[in-house]
C-alpha cells in the first residue's frame, strides 16, 4: 500500500518534470506551440498523481487505524464483566494500567491492586 503512493509520487515527479520542459521548449527554438498542451496535460496528470498518491496513503493509514480498533473493541468488551477479586466492584478500563508488560488493575473501591490472569471461560 505504501509502495503504490511511493511509485504515484515518482511518476508525478517525472510527469511535472518533463512538462516544465516542454513548456520551457515551447517558447525555445524548434518547439511548438502544441508542446504547452502537452506540458498543460502533463501538468494536471502529475498533480492527479500527487493527490492519488496522497489518497492512497491516507487510504494506508486508516486500515492501520481501522485495525487498532478492532483489536481495542474486544478488549473493552471484556473489561466490563471483569469485577474486583477484593470487593466485586465492576472494574472500569481506566484502572487497568501496563506495568511491566503485564495488565495490573487498581480497584477504584477499595485500592487493591493485582495482576490480571487470563482463565479461559470456556
Ligand atoms: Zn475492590
Amino acid at each position: 500500500m505504501k509502495a503504490g503512493s511511493v511509485i504515484s509520487y515518482i511518476l508525478a515527479a517525472i510527469f511535472i518534470i518533463f512538462s516544465f520542459l516542454l513548456l520551457l521548449g515551447s517558447g525555445g527554438q524548434g518547439g511548438s506551440p502544441t508542446w504547452i498542451v502537452y506540458g498543460i496535460i502533463g501538468l494536471i496528470l502529475g498533480f492527479v498523481l500527487i493527490f492519488a498518491g496522497v489518497r492512497l496513503s491516507a487510504a494506508a493509514k486508516q486500515t492501520v487505524q481501522n485495525v487498532t480498533l478492532n483489536v481495542d473493541l474486544p478488549g473493552n468488551v471484556k473489561m466490563d464483566t471483569i469485577k474486583c477479586e477484593s470487593c466485586g466492584a465492576p472494574l472500569a478500563a481506566e484502572d487497568m494500567k501496563l506495568v511491566n508488560g503485564a495488565v495490573t488493575v487498581q480497584c477504584h473501591s477499595c485500592g487493591t491492586s493485582y495482576q490480571i490472569t487470563e482463565e479461559p471461560k470456556w
